[in-house]
């Protein structure tokens, strides 16, 4: 399987919505083990959605600066 069809299925895990029927939790987890580029891909989408998420209400420890 293409490296897109898992980095669809992470966006999806990321935003906490359902991964698509083709890409399962085991085997995106298996590919993320071997593909350094979507684990790397992974880290960033979860990281963007954190800082988008505390645009709207505040960062977790409250300066919203999540020790960047
Ligand atoms: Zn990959």
């Amino acid at each position: 399987m293409h490296c897109v069809a898992f980095r669809t299925a992470l966006s999806a895990r990321v935003d906490g919505e359902e991964l698509p029927p083709e890409v399962s939790g085991a085997a995106l987890d298996a590919h993320l083990r071997e593909c350094a580029e979507c684990a790397h891909w992974g880290d960033r989408a979860r990281r963007l959605k954190l800082l988008t998420a505390g645009l709207g209400g505040g960062g977790p420890d409250g300066d919203g600066t999540y020790g960047i």
